[in-house]
């Protein structure tokens, strides 16, 4: 079974052998997993802070937590976006809810955007023909042009020879092996 799916960690089109498979690759799905976990480690930190009734954090943990910038926090603290007091000029204390509000945990996507604006080399030479395809990867010529569809790969004729951009044909078919 080959269902045409995009990669949610790299946003990349690829064919899934399953309806369950969300990932184009091991490397992406462990990328994705790491993701998570490391996400919900930061998780776990908001929620033990949060359930001890602590209000504000420092800088320091705000940045660990919701895994931004000093200077992000620092210029949300400067226009006001954000609560925060000061003990000290240089111990500056940051709400926890302001810190929420503007990052928020949950709702982070792990995602990444996929690409939106694509450059294919239409170059002959960094193409294949749909000929070369089929014997490369050991695909019909019809199942060939219905993933060039579904995936929306251009393709340019030159003579008798129909073209596909390689590199674009190579990541859909990356799981498969090679026959040359
Ligand atoms: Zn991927």
């Amino acid at each position: 079974m080959q269902i045409p799916k995009v990669c949610k960690y790299c946003g990349n089109n690829f064919l899934a052998k399953t309806v369950k498979t969300g990932y184009c690759s091991h490397q992406c799905a462990s990328s994705a997993s790491n993701d998570r976990k490391k996400l919900e480690r930061r998780q776990k930190v908001l929620d033990r802070i949060k359930a001890a009734g602590t209000e504000y954090i420092t800088i320091t943990e705000a940045v660990k937590i919701f895994t931004t910038s000093r200077n992000t926090i620092r210029r949300l603290v400067i226009s006001k976006k954000i609560g925060h007091f000061r003990i000290s000029p240089k111990r500056l204390f940051v709400s926890v809810k302001g810190l929420e509000a503007f990052f928020p945990l949950r709702d982070k996507p792990v995602v990444a955007a996929p690409k939106t604006t694509q450059v294919f080399d239409m170059n002959p030479e960094h193409c294949y023909t749909i000929g070369e395809i089929t014997k490369r990867f050991g695909i019909t010529e019809s199942s060939v042009y219905k993933h060039i569809r579904q995936f929306s790969i251009p393709i340019r004729q030159i003579g008798n020879y129909v073209y596909a951009p390689k590199k674009e044909i190579d990541k859909l078919y990356n799981n498969k092996k090679a026959r040359i």
